[in-house]
């Protein structure tokens, strides 16, 4: 069985600013900005992404696929990571944090390093996407980017049988998804920008067990389906985003801040979620 691994950044232990997570080409102006803290959790996102590798071919995986999920998506130490490995680095991908999913012979996904959906109270960095979309509803149903990864991988037919991040990443994730996803909690969030973590190196053992356990169950685990005709809501934090949406095909302005379109299929989702992100990153006055 291959393994997909969907990595991204704000969950890995230790995290809990974006100036950590901030490569130095995205910081604007106005953030603040530390090259040392952010190649010091880039590292440590690694080494969390190779714990969870070796995990892995332990149980048996004969492939590990590792895709950079986090912005910017070059944050991965490739000379660092684990020599059996692939990786997908680089923005700009038709599936976005989980491509390679449609890979041949992928059984499962992995997803490392994940935070909360955006809202969540004391949830370490907590957002959908970007940092300007309210919530996401499939069918009616909040969720965060646990949940949409999961509807373009089950499309390929492929469940998501880990995650590790903080407590209540895991939880989400877990509601969201079932039993059928291994957790692995490594920081427990007292606020957006605090946590009682474990010490990395702890961490990075549960994320190894964690990883076993998951390869283990991939078997019996079901991937996410979405009924065709099911209503997709995007909600922003302002009214302009929701005007620009309305000109991609299929999608309809449904509230003051909020748009919505139907699934078809995964791909058909994951594309017209990536064109409602693009088209609703305006700048608020024109
Ligand atoms: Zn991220």
């Amino acid at each position: 069985m291959k393994v997909l691994i969907s990595a991204d950044m704000e969950g890995t232990c230790g995290v809990v600013s974006w100036v950590q997570v901030m490569p130095p080409e995205v910081v604007g102006s106005t953030e603040p900005s530390s090259q040392t803290e952010y190649e010091r959790a880039r590292a440590r996102m690694t080494r969390e992404v190779n714990a969870a590798i070796e995990g892995a071919y332990l149980a048996g995986a004969t492939e590990v696929i590792v895709n950079d999920s986090h912005d910017g998506m070059r944050n991965l130490l490739p000379d660092e990571l684990d020599p059996r490995v692939r990786f997908i680095s680089g923005s700009d991908k038709a599936l976005g944090m989980v491509q390679g999913v449609d890979l041949k012979g992928i059984g499962c996904v992995f997803y490392t390093g994940y935070h909360a959906k955006a809202g969540t109270p004391n949830a370490p960095l907590a957002h959908t996407w970007t940092g300007w979309i309210n919530d996401v509803r499939i069918g009616g149903v909040s969720t965060g980017e646990f949940g949409i990864n999961a509807a373009v991988a089950g499309h390929f037919g492929v469940p998501v049988t880990l995650v590790t991040g903080d407590i209540r990443a895991v939880k989400q994730t877990q509601e969201f998804l079932g039993s059928q996803v291994v957790g692995v909690v490594v920081k427990e969030g007292l606020s957006t920008f605090s946590a009682l973590h474990l010490h990395p190196e702890k961490a990075q053992d549960l994320i190894r067990k964690g990883a076993e356990e998951a390869v283990r169950g991939a078997k019996s685990a079901k991937p996410l389906k979405v009924r065709v005709g099911t209503t997709i809501e995007v909600e922003f934090d302002h009214q302009a985003r929701a005007d620009q949406c309305v000109y991609i095909p299929g999608v309809k302005r449904v509230g003051e801040r909020a748009v919505a379109y139907k699934f078809e299929n995964g791909v058909q989702f994951a594309h017209t979620f990536r064109a409602i992100t693009k088209c609703a990153s305006v700048r608020m006055s024109p």
